[in-house]
C-alpha cells in the first residue's frame, strides 16, 4: 500500500483525482459512487481486465438510465463493434484501465486499436482508470518495458488466430505483422482539465 499512496500523491500533484483501495470490491464501492453522482446519460468502457474483475460493467448492465455502449459485443460483427466503439468517443463517462503508471506521476498504454486511449485523452466528460499494483514502475523507460515484455505478449495470447511472433514465442519482436496489436502509443503527463480522470489504484495483482 505504502507504493500506492507514494503513486497516488505524485498523480495528485499531476491534477488527477486518485483514489488507494485494497481490493476490487472497493473498487467497485468507489466507481459506482462516482457514476451515480455524476448521473451521465451515455456511458462506455475500453476493455480491461482489472475493470471487468470490480464487476462495474455487470452492475452497469443491470442498473441506472444510462445507454451502456459496449463495443465488446460478441453477438455483433466487428464493423458493428467498431462503430460502437467510435461512438463512445462522445459519451458522458469512460472507463477503462492502464497499461503502466510510474511514481514520477504518470500514465501510459500501448493500443491497437486506439478505442482506450483515444476517449482518455479527449471527448468523455468523465473519464475512471483502474490498475492494480503490479502496474506501477519507477518511470518511462520502465513503463515501455513493462508493456513491450508483459503487457503486449500476454495480451496477444488472449487473441486466438493473431499471428505474430509473440504469440508463438511469449517474447516482442517489434514485428511488422498485420495482426500487430502494438500500433499507437499514449503517455498522459498531467490530467486536463483538472479532475476529469479519476485513477483508482488497487493494493492487488491485476490484469496484464
Ligand atoms: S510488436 Fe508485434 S511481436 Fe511485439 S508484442 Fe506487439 S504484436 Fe507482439
Amino acid at each position: 500500500m505504502e507504493k500506492l499512496l507514494a503513486c497516488a500523491a505524485t498523480l495528485r500533484r499531476h491534477h488527477f483525482e486518485v483514489d488507494t483501495v485494497h481490493d476490487t470490491a472497493e473498487a467497485f464501492a468507489i466507481i459506482r459512487e462516482i457514476i451515480e453522482a455524476e448521473a451521465p446519460k451515455i456511458v462506455s468502457f475500453g476493455d480491461s481486465k482489472t475493470m471487468r474483475k470490480t464487476g462495474i460493467i455487470d452492475w452497469l448492465r443491470e442498473n441506472g438510465d444510462w445507454t451502456l455502449l459496449d463495443g465488446f459485443d460478441a453477438s455483433m460483427s466487428r464493423p458493428e463493434r467498431l462503430e460502437i466503439r467510435r461512438q463512445a468517443l462522445m459519451s458522458d463517462l469512460f472507463i477503462t484501465g492502464i497499461n503502466a503508471v510510474t511514481e514520477e506521476g504518470t500514465l501510459h498504454w500501448l493500443d491497437m486499436v486506439g478505442n482506450r486511449i483515444a476517449p482518455v485523452a479527449f471527448g468523455p466528460r468523465k473519464v475512471i482508470l483502474v490498475a492494480g499494483r503490479n502496474k506501477i514502475v519507477a518511470n518511462r523507460d520502465e513503463a515501455e518495458e513493462r508493456i513491450r515484455r508483459i503487457a503486449a505478449p500476454q495480451n496477444i495470447a488472449r487473441h486466438p488466430g493473431f499471428r505474430t511472433p509473440c504469440a508463438k514465442t511469449g517474447v516482442c519482436m517489434d514485428c511488422n505483422s498485420p495482426d500487430r496489436i502494438c500500433n499507437t502509443r499514449m503517455e498522459m503527463l498531467r490530467c486536463y482539465p483538472a479532475g476529469r480522470i479519476r485513477v483508482i489504484l488497487i493494493d492487488q495483482e491485476l490484469g496484464l
